[in-house]
C-alpha cells in the first residue's frame, strides 16, 4: 500500500518530465533526423544537448570544438525561406522572434571568439536534403580546430 503509493506521483512527473521535454522542444523532429543521420553514417562522440555553451547547441563535437544548431525555420527567423511572423499578434511575436535571433547571433559570436566552429542547419534544409546537411556537418568536423 505505502509502496504504490509512493509509486504512483512517480509514474505521474515521469509522464510530465516526457511531455515538458516535448514542449520545450527537445528531440524534435529536424534534430532527431539530423542526429539519426549522423548515426548512420558512423559519426559518433558528439553529444547532444550541451549546457553550459553559448545558445546550447543541439549536437556537439567538443574534441573538434564543433557545435551544431538545429534552428526551427519559424523561430529563428530563417533567411532562406522568409517565413514571416504571424499577422495576427505581430506585437508579440515580432519582439520575442527578433530576441531569439539577437541570442543566436551572440551565441555565434562567442563560440567564434572561443575557437569554436559553428554549423547552423536550418529545419527547411534538412527537410530538402538530409545529406547535404549532414555532408555540411561532417566538413566542419573533418576540418582541424584553429590554433
Ligand atoms: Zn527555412
Amino acid at each position: 500500500m505505502a509502496t504504490s503509493a509512493r509509486r504512483c506521483p512517480e509514474a505521474v512527473s515521469e509522464t510530465v518530465s516526457r511531455t515538458m521535454s516535448r514542449i520545450r522542444g527537445r528531440d524534435t523532429g529536424p534534430e532527431m533526423a539530423v542526429r539519426r543521420g549522423l548515426w548512420a553514417r558512423g559519426v559518433r562522440g558528439y553529444r547532444v544537448n550541451v549546457k553550459g555553451l553559448p545558445g546550447r547547441p543541439d549536437v556537439v563535437f567538443r574534441k573538434r570544438r564543433v557545435a551544431v544548431f538545429i534552428h526551427g525555420c519559424f523561430w529563428h527567423r530563417c533567411p532562406h525561406c522568409k517565413r514571416r511572423s504571424p499577422k495576427a499578434h505581430a506585437d508579440y511575436w515580432g519582439p520575442k522572434l527578433d530576441r531569439n535571433v539577437e541570442r543566436d547571433r551572440e551565441a555565434l559570436v562567442k563560440l567564434e571568439a572561443d575557437g569554436w566552429t559553428a554549423v547552423v542547419v536550418w529545419e527547411c534544409e534538412v527537410k530538402r536534403s538530409l545529406d547535404d546537411v549532414l555532408d555540411r556537418i561532417m566538413g566542419a568536423v573533418a576540418r582541424p580546430p584553429e590554433g
